[in-house]
């Protein structure tokens, strides 16, 4: 039982897709763990190995070892890590990224991608949250859009506002054994302490047309 007062919506399978490892715990585990709480089976797809390229190999597998503990954490059944450098996705073909992507989830009702509608995105995440929109097309899926911007209702955008997980989000962001305490990632997070997480309806089920519009993306 959820005891959310501001619920997820009612999903079977979720597949969340994100750039990077940190992006499944500090930009999304909240509402993973809600989603996970309210019974909906959450698989995670991480399209990079990495913030950056390593200097030593090795630290691929911790990365991963620790993305699968903290995915424990945020109540994720399970875990796809692909192996593409950071930095590179841009150079990636959407259609091969929307494959990998349904490779993972082929069975999912629901997409959650990061919002990289902003001008600031990173470029990583733009590619990624264009081939997740792919994907559910290509699935008839509906695509939420995790957001830190502030509401645009001029866009006629649909906004739903969660409560999030946090405790659960703490604990898995703990396991990232790799990012130094004083990285901004940490600091950027903690700046975001409030209850509620704000979702972007990126495309429904229901409509036959896109809520985004391409130019959008
Ligand atoms: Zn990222």
């Amino acid at each position: 039982m959820s005891n959310h007062t501001k619920p997820v919506p009612e999903v079977r399978r979720l597949l969340a897709v994100c750039a990077h490892p940190y992006d499944a715990t500090f930009a999304l585990g909240g509402v993973i763990a809600a989603f996970a709480d309210a019974g909906t089976a959450v698989h995670i797809v991480c399209l990079t190995h990495g913030r950056r390229t390593d200097a030593v190999p090795r630290r691929r597998l911790d990365r991963a070892r620790d993305l699968g503990r903290a995915s424990r954490h945020i109540g994720a059944e399970d875990v796809t890590l692909l192996d593409h450098a950071p930095g590179t996705l841009m150079t990636a073909s959407i259609d091969e990224l929307a494959a990998e992507i349904l490779d993972a989830g082929r069975d999912a009702d629901a997409l959650l991608a990061i919002d990289a509608t902003g001008p600031d995105a990173h470029p990583d995440h733009v590619r990624t949250m264009r081939a997740t929109y792919r994907a559910a097309t290509r699935l008839g899926s509906t695509l939420y859009a995790w957001t830190l911007r502030a509401p645009q209702p001029t866009r006629g955008q649909q906004v739903l506002v969660v409560d999030a997980d946090r405790e659960r989000q703490r604990a898995a962001i703990a396991c990232h054994t790799g990012l130094p305490a004083d990285d901004p990632l940490r600091s950027r997070w903690l700046n975001h302490q409030q209850r509620e997480e704000r979702l972007i309806v990126l495309r429904t089920e229901r409509v036959l047309s896109p809520v985004a519009t391409r130019a959008d993306l």
